[in-house]
């Protein structure tokens, strides 16, 4: 019924025949991880490419079409882009890893994902996650389906001020050169419809993104059948006024449910990445009464077993709570269809620790999944902890929520020269076995002097990519010569260089390093060993201490007194981070324990050899063995003692290790510890092994056990 083929997009130009399959390409995400999709969109014209933003859908508009034509005739293109469409096709059409016991289908719930700069559709960890685990699903063959939001408005971008205040501005994501499609209805028009039981009706439209073989939906609200309120609800990321963000979280749950099923397409699990979609639950029960003629608590007990809840934050505060009252009013007659009664409905959002709040939506995943977890193991010790009254019923030291650990796409993060340099040693077919820690004991056998000209490209590329930025504000917008030094005009490829990149907010302690500035002077202006350090990160709009964190590191930045070594990076994005975390030196991270859930920017780092120095939260204590990089301070957080360890680290161990040269020149006891840093991070903290994990413990036992209803 539902008509889904690439004319859709109207933003492709028309490209010339035979090379049709490039605008294929252009738009399925594929080409992001792979080097020779990249490769291809390069050789076309690599100034355009650079210009576009590496954006194929921009390089094809911006080009002329002569020039599209011409291409025709250069023999070396055309081989490269015959051997990409083959690589192409071969993997759109692979026999899936899991053939032998595929689970059932699932429907993966997020209220955001990150994907590429083109789709301005996150604000942090979360997304990139959800955006990992849907690269990893189509890498595996795991039949998967996303369901997120369009924000038209995407995220915050980044303008700081000369005073080092971030003022906001928004990034209208631009529907015309984005890589996403218009989901089509059966006569043509974009697909629309009502999200069901909101009062006055609101209409939702889809669009499809292509992330290799899944298909990722996203609900748009910004459409002309809403009045300029409703238009509003998916705008942005995060509404703070409660009574949107209700509308919000109605329209991806409910909403998105209900798009699956107009798009026929048939699911067996769902899996609720945070609690923003959980209203998902509720209908499914509706659908589960309605459709499949249960009753109510067959209905209830069915979405329990086939439906998987993970939690991301170590703190109740954290959650969304809606009071009873406007809960009320969208959903009274949601409950009364339902066949429950009022006291019964709010219930499944009832916080045994605060029943009077209102209604949680992460207890209700909590409630109605029976499969949850946890994103690290501490993660987990904590969730379990904080909400033990929760499950005051079940044995004690048996709360039912796992520790999944969180993992990085591998392909996606992985330097291309890096991934080369692997092949060579692990063999071209190493990604297949890439959780396999076994494989990469081979690491061993890459030799000092490439791994350290590797570092050394990634670090100059950084270095000039920060500059070039720089440049281009120095002369569009005439900045002052201070705040250009402040952006990092000065860094040098050849000092230590410490990164701090993560959302500015007060529990990561992002001026930590700040502690003692006299102390960090030394530490920085050491005449033959010294230090600079790139911080980068956006405050959430609403988060004030957030900003004057940002503020004091950016004043800090502009003081003369060390001598441009001190760098703050405006809007920290998915492209930005790809230089940083490949080009940095040392990755610090500093929260207050227990308030990291994960992090995985710093898995992203590691793997690239850049060496991971944390406080022992989030994947740390299970990742840090001694020897791939530092542990800040101990079990515990305390602002001037870590303070202090991290000065002492610096100081007695970081810096003379990166100066201490071999009889070639290079830091050989570095080098051997980004070696190790390589081989132990990244068989287990890659995406693979995450997802192996999930398919073990979550989506194949569920795809059992409804196989046996069944019969
Ligand atoms: C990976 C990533 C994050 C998440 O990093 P944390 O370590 O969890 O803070 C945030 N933003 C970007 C751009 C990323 O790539």
């Amino acid at each position: 019924m539902i008509r889904q083929d690439p004319s859709a997009n109207f933003a492709l130009p028309q490209l010339p025949e035979g090379l049709e399959t490039l605008g294929e390409i252009a738009l399925n995400l594929w080409w992001t991880w792979n080097p020779r999709g990249k490769n291809l969109f390069r050789l076309i014209n690599p100034y355009l490419w650079k210009e576009s933003g590496h954006n194929p859908i921009r390089l094809l508009k911006m080009i002329p079409s002569e020039e599209l034509q011409a291409l025709m005739k250069e023999e070396r293109f055309l081989r490269e882009y015959r051997y990409v469409t083959a690589l192409f096709r071969q993997y759109m059409e692979d026999k899936t890893i899991y053939s032998e016991e595929e689970p059932l289908p699932i429907a993966y719930f997020c209220a955001e994902f990150g994907l590429h700069h083109s789709v301005p559709i996150y604000s942090g960890g979360l997304g990139f996650l959800a955006g990992d685990i849907l690269k990893e699903a189509s890498d595996m063959g795991l039949p998967m389906v996303g369901v997120g939001f369009m924000y038209p408005e995407g995220y915050v971008r980044q303008v700081i001020g000369t005073d080092g205040w971030q003022k906001g501005a928004n990034e209208t994501i631009d529907k015309d050169t984005a890589p996403i499609e218009r989901v089509l209805d059966e006569k043509g028009g974009h697909l629309t419809f009502q999200v069901p039981f909101i009062d006055p009706p609101v209409y939702a439209s889809l669009w499809k993104i292509n992330v290799g073989r899944v298909p990722l939906y996203l609900l748009d609200t910004d459409i002309e059948q809403n009045d300029p309120w409703d238009r509003q609800i998916s705008s942005h990321l995060y509404v703070p006024d409660p009574n949107q963000r209700l509308r919000q979280q109605i329209v991806l749950g409910i909403g998105g449910y209900r798009a699956l099923e107009l798009l026929g397409i048939e699911y067996s699990i769902l899996h609720l990445n945070e609690g923003h979609p959980a209203f998902a639950l509720f209908e499914r029960v509706r659908s589960c009464v309605e459709n499949d003629k249960l009753s109510l608590d067959d209905a209830i007990d069915r979405v329990r077993k086939t439906s998987i809840f993970t939690t991301h934050t170590p703190l109740q505060a954290a959650t969304d709570v809606y009071s009873f009252d406007m809960m009320s009013h969208y959903f009274s007659d949601y409950w009364q269809r339902l066949g429950m009664d009022k006291e019964r409905f709010m219930s499944f959002g009832l916080n045994p620790d605060a029943p009077q709040a209102g209604f949680n939506m992460t207890v209700l995943g909590f409630k109605l999944c029976v499969q949850r977890n946890a994103v690290s193991q501490k993660h987990a010790q904590v969730t379990r902890e904080i909400w033990k009254s929760l499950f005051a019923q079940e044995p004690e030291n048996k709360t039912p929520i796992v520790g999944i650990t969180n993992g990085v796409h591998l392909p996606t993060w992985l330097g291309d020269e890096l991934r080369e340099s692997i092949d060579g040693i692990l063999g071209e077919n190493w990604l297949a076995l890439q959780a396999d820690p076994d494989l990469w004991s081979r690491i061993d056998e890459m030799e000092d002097e490439e791994i350290w000209q590797l570092h050394y490209v990634y670090k100059v590329r950084m270095v000039n990519f920060i500059r070039e930025r720089v440049r281009r504000k120095w002369s569009d917008e005439h900045i002052d010569p201070v705040v250009a030094m402040a952006e990092g005009v000065m860094l040098d490829p050849d000092v230590l260089t410490i990164g701090f990149a993560r959302r500015m907010t007060a529990y990561k302690r992002p001026d930590l390093i700040l502690h003692d500035l006299d102390r960090l002077e030394k530490i920085i202006n050491n005449f033959s060993r010294p230090v600079q350090i790139v911080f980068a990160g956006k405050a959430h709009p609403a988060d004030q201490p957030g900003k004057e964190i940002l503020q004091r590191i950016f004043r800090t930045a502009q003081d003369r007194r060390f001598r441009g070594r001190i760098a703050f990076v405006e809007d920290y994005g998915e492209g930005t981070a790809k230089y940083l975390v490949r080009g940095c030196d040392v990755w610090l991270n500093n929260p207050q324990i227990p308030m990291e859930a994960c992090g995985t920017s710093g898995m992203k780092a590691a793997i690239n050899g850049t060496l991971h120095c944390s406080t022992l939260d989030g994947w740390w204590p299970e990742g840090y063995n001694g020897h791939n990089g530092w542990a800040i301070g101990g079990e515990s957080s305390d602002d001037a003692k870590d303070a202090e360890a991290l000065y002492t680290l610096l100081e007695k161990e970081i810096v003379p290790l990166y100066y201490t040269l071999d009889e070639h020149k290079r830091p050989a006891g570095w080098i051997a510890r980004m070696r190790e840093s390589i081989r132990s991070v990244a068989p287990h903290f890659g995406s693979r092994r995450m997802m192996q994990e999930y398919l073990g413990k979550f989506y194949l036992p569920i795809s059992k056990e409804v196989t046996t209803w069944e019969h």
